[in-house]
């Protein structure tokens, strides 16, 4: 395949690539009436790429050429055919549009074509997926283009045309299917949430405890400068590192001992040879005497350390009781599942891939994605979803800090039960409360098709 077809996970059909023959072929596309289009296309160097330009006098085309002509530099035209596989000009490509059924055709077999790449990039992906790469390669795919379907009925009508246009609804099922499958297939690589899940949970209900901030934040406000009025002030780096490392070497054995030490060891590579640059802020309770040190220097050097192996010891204390809190709840507790509406799906970003397990639940309603402010490449627009989730993956996602998405908690709602109208828009109210309007009029209106699914 061609290097200019995206294969994934985000779908797109770039604007300045043209199939060859070839490509038709592989796909099971007949090349129909495409393959007797022609096009005029100049170019400018003896081994520059070719410009498609209108057969006039004048040749319109990008940049370029115009500039060419202006320059009266002498271009090199010929004819070439459609899907002869000349190396073009991408930004002139993107304005070939031929009229009528050649141009429905041309884009659809574009977006088939681009889309068998995608599917094969996701059967290769699937037997080794995990829940983040589930979400990544459900995001945007080829296949909610309603788009699609509306050029292949374009086709309709002409019998000269016929072949492609069966051909073409053809191979679009069938990559369905496959996607279909292939989509499957990665849900079940992905399996049940497991330690990981719990570990990113805990971490988030105690990253979310005051007692946590607050200990973060003078960590680290110990070694900064002083703050200046029009300064910004640095965020803590003490309670992400600790925690990420906890949450890694927890997630391996299980070993709590291992998590304790990983904890501290992060937070002594940040801070243990920093100065402390405000001594105002160790604790009223000073550790030591004092008499002991050569310098008052040394001696607040001593006290920060103490501050922070008290800090991390709290923090495994409480990463620990998170954690067990979360195996009870995820053990044995069908009756606390929770509704849990999220503005934002999917969590594709680096930064939420962590609630990506939430994926493994029943889902219950999902809006039309539409375009967000904040969306960027990672994850392109956004929808809104009602999960039915244990109750501490709905914690888990209340606790989580996004810029990327927002999850309100809703009734709880026994594993495998069926929520009533009234809890559901009960949630919806509520989420509209306190996270403004933001689309909820969709959740309410995909509300009125509500069913149970999958349950
Ligand atoms: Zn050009």
């Amino acid at each position: 395949m061609s290097t200019v077809l995206s294969a994934g996970p985000f779908f797109e059909v770039l604007p300045g690539w043209l199939p060859t023959a070839q490509h038709l072929r592989e796909a099971s596309l007949p090349a129909g009436p495409l393959a007797a289009i022609m096009l005029d296309v100049a170019r400018i160097r003896p081994a520059g790429k070719w410009h498609p330009v209108s057969p006039g006098a004048v040749p319109a085309g990008c940049v370029r050429v115009r500039r060419a002509v202006a320059d009266s530099r002498a271009l090199t035209r010929r004819q070439a055919g459609l899907l002869a596989g000349l190396e073009l000009c991408r930004a002139c490509t993107a304005q070939v549009r031929p009229r009528g059924r050649a141009g429905a055709y041309l884009d659809l077999a574009r977006h088939i074509i681009a889309a068998r790449a995608w599917t094969q990039a996701l059967e290769q992906a699937a037997p080794s997926a995990d829940w983040p790469a589930c979400l990544r390669w459900t995001a945007r795919t080829p296949f909610t283009d309603e788009n699609v379907l509306g050029l292949i009925e374009a086709l309709a009508g002409d019998p000269s045309w016929e072949p492609a246009r069966q051909a073409g609804a053809t191979a679009w099922q069938e990559l369905r299917d496959r996607a279909d499958t292939a989509q499957d297939q990665a849900r079940v690589a992905a399996g049940p949430p497991g330690l990981r899940a719990h570990a990113a949970a805990a971490c988030a209900l105690v990253a979310a405890q005051q007692d946590t901030i607050m200990e973060n934040e003078i960590i680290g406000a110990i070694s900064s400068a002083k703050l200046q009025w029009r300064n910004v002030p640095v965020p803590s780096q003490a309670w992400g590192a600790a925690s990420r490392a906890w949450a890694e070497t927890i997630c391996l054995d299980a070993d709590p001992a291992a998590a304790r030490t990983a904890l501290a060891d992060a937070v002594e590579q940040i801070y243990a040879t920093a100065q402390v640059r405000d001594v105002a802020l160790l604790p009223t309770a000073p550790a030591y005497s004092g008499d002991e040190f050569s310098s008052p220097a040394e001696w607040a050097h001593a006290e920060y350390q103490a501050v922070r192996a008290v800090t991390t010891r709290r923090w495994y204390q409480r990463l620990e009781a998170a954690l067990a809190e979360v195996h009870d709840q995820a053990d044995d507790a069908a009756s606390q599942w929770r509704l849990l509406l999220i503005i934002g799906w999917p969590p594709a970003a680096e930064g939420d891939r962590e609630l990506a397990y939430l994926a493994h639940y029943p889902e219950l309603i999902r809006t039309p994605q539409v375009p967000t402010p904040a969306s960027g490449s990672e994850c392109p627009s956004r929808a809104i979803v009602l999960l039915h989730v244990p109750g501490f993956a709905a914690r888990h996602a209340v606790a989580h800090q996004s810029p990327n998405l927002t999850a309100t908690m809703g009734a709880q709602v026994a594993a495998g039960s069926t929520p009533s109208p009234g809890q559901i828009s009960a949630l919806l109210r509520y989420a509209a409360a306190i996270h403004g309007r933001h689309n909820l009029t969709e959740a309410s209106a995909a509300l009125g098709s509500f069913q149970v699914s999958g349950e």
